[in-house]
């Protein structure tokens, strides 16, 4: 490219660095356990969103291959679907899927490639420029960017301020068609939880629809593991539940669960799932078989957050300010540099715990996101509190 065409682009690069917010890609290492290799260490891995340590089961990944036959190796661990949904790729197994998914939750479902298509197109698929969207304000950037492409005007309420929320509908519901409510239930940067009940007390009273993203609780939350909606009873309130494969469930791609009508218009007008090639056979399958094994895992479940209370008590008892109360545990401590510099002293203690900083949080409030796995043991957490401490 022309040198006077890159000068813009070489600016703006160094104008993030001088913010501390140059983000640099990392050759991640392979994982043991709970513990990753980086440089030449094992570290703990407090960055990573496998919650449950599904994607380093060696027992289940081996029982999955060890399935693998001459006669099933295409239509179940094939690498390639070959086309979209709405052409030859959606197979037996891709309805399979979506039937149990849609069963577990009392309704239809339809799978997407990713959170990220599920966001970005269910939203504008299902609004029009007569609708309004309100979102809490931290919500995921997938959705953000959802809202942004779609025609629906969209406002935002202060982050689990539900007063704000009712307040931003009494001002303007009557000049819209239809309304939606969206937020996350376990919020991705916070770790806290969103108050499910009083937003479905919400939706009734403004005749409004209520959109919940639980990227961060499918798995991790609820009796059977369907996320905070099974956990505080609202399933059936609910109108759009998004939960994702790519964290808990590790692997990748992601579902909604609503009513069949919104799923046949889905089908026929969400552009991120019409335009994209679908998920192979091996997502699938893999897929299928932990979502069927959720009810499964409550065991692994109750040890994860017993490993987030008890940090989250010893993080406090070292007076840091933490968050939320969730398998995401985050310590603020405002300034880039300052996340960057304690992200470089936990790793030299054996601990990955990277920087979180704008623009993906709000400027000055930088924050170490420590982000727990069933698979760690409370001693492997016992020196973080004091080492956070030294340092925030
Ligand atoms: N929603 C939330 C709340 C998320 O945190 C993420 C991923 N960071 C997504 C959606 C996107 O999901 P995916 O990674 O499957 O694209």
């Amino acid at each position: 490219m022309n040198e006077s065409l890159l000068e813009g682009y070489r600016r703006q690069l160094s104008g993030w660095a001088d913010e501390n917010r140059l983000r640099k890609l990392n050759t991640a290492g392979p994982r043991d356990g709970a513990r990753i290799v980086r440089g030449d260490r094992l570290v703990l891995n407090l960055s990573s969103n496998d919650y449950l340590g599904l994607a380093v089961d060696d027992r289940r990944l081996a029982a999955f291959y060890a399935a693998q036959t001459d006669a099933n190796r295409s239509t179940l661990y094939g690498s390639g679907s070959s086309a979209s949904r709405l052409m030859t790729g959606s197979t037996p197994l891709t309805h399979e899927l979506e039937a149990l998914i849609g069963e577990r939750y009392g309704r239809a479902a339809l799978v997407f490639n990713s959170g990220y298509h599920a966001n970005l197109g269910i939203l504008p698929a299902i609004t029009d420029r007569h609708d309004l969207v309100v979102a809490d304000r931290l919500c995921h950037a997938s959705l953000i960017d959802g809202l942004t492409l779609g025609r629906a005007t969209f406002k935002r309420f202060r982050h689990l301020d539900y007063d704000h929320c009712r307040a931003i509908l009494a001002a303007e519901r009557e000049q819209y068609r239809r309304v939606f409510i969206v937020t996350e239930s376990i919020f991705s940067m916070d770790g806290d939880v969103a108050d499910l009940r009083e937003l479905v007390k919400i939706k009734e009273a403004f005749d409004a629809g209520l959109y919940v993203d639980e990227a961060h609780a499918v798995g991790v939350r609820g009796d059977t593991g369907l996320g905070l909606c099974e956990e505080q009873h609202v399933i059936e309130e609910v109108d759009l539940i998004v939960g994702t494969f790519g964290k808990a469930l590790a692997s990748v791609g992601a579902y909604v669960a609503a009513s069949p009508i919104l799923i046949e218009y889905l089908v026929n007008s969400m552009r991120p799932f019409i335009f994209t090639t679908a998920l192979p056979p091996v997502v699938l399958n893999w897929n299928l078989g932990v979502f069927q094994d959720l009810p499964d895992f409550a065991g692994a479940r109750t040890h994860l957050h017993g490993l987030a209370s008890g940090l989250r008590q010893a993080l406090h008892e070292h007076g840091l300010e933490t968050r939320g109360s969730s398998q995401i545990v985050p310590v603020i401590v405002g300034q880039n540099a300052r996340a960057v510099a304690l992200g470089e002293r936990l790793l030299a203690q054996g601990y990955l715990a990277l920087p979180v900083r704008p623009p993906t949080v709000p400027v000055g409030e930088a924050r170490m996101r420590l982000s727990l796995s069933a698979n760690m043991q409370p001693q492997d957490l016992a020196g973080l509190p004091e080492l956070l401490g030294e340092g925030a």
